[in-house]
């Protein structure tokens, strides 16, 4: 079936799978969006041909201006943090927010109340504002579609509405990152590119650090308690070095259920734009002559503060998981600059996940000040 497709972040390691996903469908492309990647953009344009493009920076946004002017059939060209709301807000019959961190969360809510369903990866909009998210989702009675891989793997799983309603437990799947093993003493002076260093997957850097740091699990284990519905107590952890089962999910009767496949998010993003249906992928099959072993591992906490500040945070509730959020959006940026050593990260996320109680609910704006308080915190103790 051919759909119309707006996708958001459309530069990045996400958003170009993407792009290759809707080119072997033929999908229509309504919208683009990107920040300052401009040169990227404009091929993209040129070939899929959408009718709005937002540059979310100004001054990549005039230049853009000017380079599609040359266009056979220029598209309308937004910008600012408004232009990415204004374009989710446009007609398409999904949205794919594929931009990273809280800079995706005012468009994913715009999409859910303008009606439309959202294939969504940025897991940022759900640990920012999951309860805003969610409820946006039921009032306007549309779709929030996984795109992370792990995510996509449970939504799998539980494609049986009648077991799904047994639901017990997640099995979250974690590869482990580069430094799975190290001690906190041999983490003191892991450098950037060490951290960039992913065994299994090829990712836009933030996402990367992420994952090395192990802040990409609790920020997943928390994008699954607001996606699933199950207290954070009933997500475990698993460390599956090969990153070959994306995740599994086990019901009342202690049957388990996994999604397995090759690392390859063309699959994931893939699945929440044909689902409920399934459709030939790009993505390689897995090649079970070449697989040697699956093994399995415990996370561990003590090293990895972030996942155990990322579970302090959904237990606190409210807007702890936006601060442990915007701390490590921010503390991320430093480590990338070379201004804070890597353990520096969990240390400044579990010190703002503590600095206050967080109560609920809250607004998008109350959303905002906690981002920016969390921000300000990091850059005070550095
Ligand atoms: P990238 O850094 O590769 O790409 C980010 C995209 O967002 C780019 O198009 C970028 O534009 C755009 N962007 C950056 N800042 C803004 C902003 N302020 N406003 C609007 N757009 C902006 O990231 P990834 O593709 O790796 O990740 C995207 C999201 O998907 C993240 O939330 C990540 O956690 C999630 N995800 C990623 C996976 C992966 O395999 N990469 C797997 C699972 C989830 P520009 O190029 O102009 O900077
Ligand atoms: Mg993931």
């Amino acid at each position: 079936m051919s759909k119309t497709i707006t996708l958001l972040g459309s530069t990045g390691s996400i958003g170009t799978q993407s792009l290759d996903v809707i080119r072997a469908h033929g999908y229509k492309v309504h919208g683009l969006a990107a920040n300052s990647s401009v040169d990227l953009l404009l091929r993209q344009t040129a070939e899929f041909q959408p009718e709005t493009v937002c540059v979310v920076d100004e001054s990549a946004a005039e230049r853009f201006r000017t380079l599609v002017s040359g266009l056979s059939k220029p598209p309308k060209v937004l910008s600012g943090k408004d232009g990415l709301t204004q374009l989710a807000a446009e007609p398409a019959d999904i949205v794919l927010n594929a931009v990273v961190g809280i800079a995706g969360l005012a468009a994913t809510l715009t999409a859910l109340e303008n009606g439309r369903d959202v294939a969504l990866a940025n897991k940022e909009s759900l640990v920012t504002g999951g309860y805003l998210v969610t409820n946006a989702a039921r009032k306007n009675n549309v779709r929030l579609l996984p795109v992370d891989s792990e995510h996509s793997a449970i939504f799998q799983c539980l494609q049986d509405a009648h077991s799904a309603k047994t639901l017990e437990k997640i099995l979250l799947t974690a590869s482990g990152g580069p430094f799975f093993g190290k001690t906190r003493q041999e983490l003191e002076h892991v450098t950037k590119e060490d951290a960039l260093r992913h065994p299994n997957w090829s990712m836009g850097a933030k996402i990367t650090i992420d994952s090395a740091s192990l802040m990409n699990k609790g920020l997943e284990l928390i994008e699954a308690v607001w996606l699933f519905g199950l207290p954070a107590e009933k997500v475990q952890v698993v460390v599956q070095r090969q990153s070959i089962i994306h995740s599994m999910v086990q019901f009342s009767d202690h049957s388990i259920l996994a999604q397995l496949g090759v690392p390859d998010m063309r699959i994931p993003i893939q699945y929440a734009l044909t689902w409920p249906d399934r459709a030939p992928c790009p993505a390689p099959e897995l090649d079970f002559t070449q697989l040697k072993s699956i093994t399995f591992d415990t996370a561990d906490e003590e090293t990895f503060r972030c996942l155990a500040a990322c579970k302090k945070a959904i237990g606190k509730g409210g807007l702890a998981p936006c601060a442990a959020n915007g701390a490590n959006e921010e503390a991320v940026k430093l480590f990338l600059q070379d201004k804070i050593p890597f353990l520096k990260i969990g240390e400044l996320v579990e010190a703002v996940v503590d600095s206050e109680p967080f109560g609920q609910p809250y607004t998008l704006s109350d959303v905002y000040e906690c981002d920016a308080m969390a921000r300000s915190y990091v850059n005070a103790h550095v």
